[in-house]
């Protein structure tokens, strides 16, 4: 069995009047996402760990944000997109462990639907989905409410 470890970081924008979606689903918040699709920062930092992992480098690479295919896509197709590129070279998902840090809103209890939406998507159990958030304590762009980060770690396996 070979295993290999990935790690992905991302970061977006925040503005007012814009739809925030965080984890493949849609938050009730003040202030939403800027990217090119649908600017899911928690699904852009799983699929970079995942691809870290398996050396197959970055989401930018595969999904280019010039493309007009993925303008405004939903980013689940993404992460099933990546999760099928990784199963082609024969690796499965063992677990993922994720981090956002934003200020609003309280990411808590919306953790269990995250992890809903997004194990059927990397063929894995929930229970193999970690999902944590805390503040930046007012600090940075994070702080003033400006931005968004996601990380994730991802572990994935083959016989080999
Ligand atoms: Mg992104």
């Amino acid at each position: 069995m070979k295993i290999r470890v990935g790690m992905g970081f991302d970061v977006h924008p925040l503005q007012a009047g814009r739809d925030l979606y965080l984890g493949g689903i849609k938050l009730e918040a003040e202030k939403g996402a800027v990217g090119h699709s649908d600017a899911d920062v928690l699904i852009h930092a799983i699929c970079d760990a995942l691809l870290g992992a398996a050396n197959m480098r970055d989401i930018g690479f595969h999904f280019a944000n010039t493309d007009n295919r993925w303008k405004g896509m939903d980013s689940k197709f993404f992460l099933k997109e990546v999760t099928r590129m990784l199963s082609e070279k024969g690796w499965s998902i063992q677990n993922i462990d994720c981090t956002l840090t934003l200020e609003k809103p309280k990411i808590n209890p919306h953790i269990p639907a995250m992890k809903k939406a997004l194990a059927p998507l990397m063929n894995i159990a929930e229970d193999d989905v970690s999902i944590k958030a805390t503040t930046n304590e007012k600090l940075g762009y994070v702080g003033r409410e400006e931005g968004v980060n996601a990380y994730c770690v991802a572990l994935i396996a083959k016989n080999a």
